[in-house]
């Protein structure tokens, strides 16, 4: 069962991918076809399975565009 729920933001997503890069559970990937309000391919919870709620991703995410929540 899932720890965490992860909200992104799109309007504060750039797409730069650094979350998917840090997180070690592969809860997140890169869009190939979601789109940012600004046009750029944007970062999804794709595996919310896997997530521990860690909150590494919003520490890493440069534009604060994560939220994470635990699930209890
Ligand atoms: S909270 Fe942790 S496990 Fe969940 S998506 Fe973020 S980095 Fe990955
Ligand atoms: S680190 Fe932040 S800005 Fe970069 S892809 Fe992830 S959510 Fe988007």
């Amino acid at each position: 069962m899932a720890k965490g729920s992860v909200i992104i933001n799109e309007d504060f997503c750039l797409g730069c991918g650094y979350c998917v890069e840090f997180c070690k559970k592969k809860s997140l990937t890169m869009s190939q076809d979601n789109y940012t309000s600004q046009g750029l391919l944007q970062a999804n919870f794709s595996e919310p399975e896997s997530c521990n709620a860690c909150g590494l991703c919003v520490i890493m995410c440069p534009h604060f565009a994560i939220e994470v929540y635990k699930v209890i």
